[in-house]
């Protein structure tokens, strides 16, 4: 999940990072307050090299179930190294990072990245990586369901208002071995959500059911603009173009 960016909130573009795309716009939008994060996405590449490390939308590694971690394996070399070049990745994305999951770089095993210090109130979301693995969602506030923008490093240029739980409750293993439970609330609940759903094949167009109407191509610069004017954005993306983006989509084809 792209890493968010305070764009506007009076201070138009303070951080040359939010030239990137994905991002998050509080939804209360309808109200005069404006904030938008970035949360860039998806570049469409094949390799694993470091430079360019993420698989291309229509990867179809990107909507299949990966795989749990055995416990009695994560301490495995082979699975720490995985872990690090994750927690590598995150902190050479120029563009800014909330996320990141394994299958987004072509690993089909259920391991996540968070960045626990994106966030929508401050402009700093500077890289604090945590992995988890096998993680899963024990509880969520149904009652409670709060509407963002949300991009993502594997769907091209496309942002999306997305609705998730409020507060998430998730067990998993960390790094060490050790399974625990741990409790997220507001934007880092988010991001659980969203980097969990790639472990199911899911990205957050997926998510999105009736809101299709607020899926938008939005190019890398113009997300200023966006931020503006996303209720008049005529770029829109349908559901059906969005199920051809990711079953059909040549790899140079990054819309
Ligand atoms: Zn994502």
């Amino acid at each position: 999940m792209k890493k968010l960016q305070n764009i506007l909130n009076n201070k138009k573009y303070q951080n040359n990072r939010l030239a990137s795309y994905s991002y998050s716009i509080k939804s209360s939008f309808l109200q005069n307050i404006f904030i938008t994060l970035i949360f860039f996405s998806g570049m469409m590449v094949t390799t694993l090299s470091y430079s360019q490390p993420y698989v291309p939308a229509h990867d179809p590694i990107l909507q299949q179930v990966a795989k749990e971690v055995p416990p009695k394996e994560i301490l495995q070399e082979e699975n720490q190294k995985i872990i690090d070049n994750m927690v590598k990745i995150a902190r050479n994305e120029t563009r800014g990072m909330a996320g990141l999951a394994a299958p987004q770089i072509g690993v089909p095993l259920q391991i996540i990245l968070v960045n626990m210090n994106a966030s929508l109130e401050k402009a700093d979301n500077s890289m604090s990586a945590k992995i988890y693995i096998n993680p899963k969602i024990i509880w969520k506030s149904e009652e409670e369901v709060e509407e963002y923008f949300e991009g993502c490093f594997s769907t091209g240029s496309l942002i999306g208002m997305v609705p998730r739980y409020k507060t998430v409750r998730i067990e998993a293993y960390t790094r060490n071995g050790n399974k625990e439970e741990f409790e997220f609330t507001g934007y880092t609940a988010r991001i659980f959500q969203h980097e969990i759903d790639h472990l199911h094949g899911l990205r957050f167009p997926d998510r999105m059911k009736e809101n299709f109407d607020k899926l938008h191509w939005v190019e890398a610069g113009k997300m200023a603009e966006y931020a503006t004017n996303f209720n008049n954005w005529d770029k829109k993306c349908s559901k059906d173009e969005w199920l051809s983006f990711i079953n059909e989509a040549p790899p140079s084809n990054n819309k």
